[in-house]
């Protein structure tokens, strides 16, 4: 596994563990002792840190991606809009051949 594919994952976990303390604040609203003002600032900081690894994430795939169609077998360097909208699961991502012109199931890897 390479170095990009571990940092990739580590954003991706991040983010997730971001929703966390957004969650965290918004429920504590609710209870007085708390500073409202303090808690909306956690959440907005908690929601910039969370995209910032996002696009981290995004960054990392986008640079260090290969593809291989499913139809053709040919290996490609995704083009961007291309790798944002489609739908993906760990290591698979719909994607439009550059080759064949098929739009189908490709493997992804990290490199
Ligand atoms: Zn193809």
């Amino acid at each position: 596994m390479s170095k990009y594919k571990i940092l990739y994952f580590l954003c991706i976990v991040l983010a997730i563990l971001c929703i966390v303390p957004i969650i965290t604040c918004a429920s504590l609203m609710e209870q007085q002792p708390w500073n409202e003002t303090s808690l909306t600032i956690g959440v907005y900081v908690s929601i910039g840190v969370m995209f910032a690894f996002i696009l981290v994430a995004i960054g990392i795939m986008m640079t260090r991606s290969t593809f291989r169609c499913g139809k053709c077998g040919m290996e490609f360097k995704g083009k961007p809009f291309d790798i944002i909208r489609g739908a993906h699961t760990n290591n698979k991502r719909v994607m439009t051949c550059p080759h064949c012109g098929t739009r189908g199931i490709c493997d992804h890897e990290i490199k």
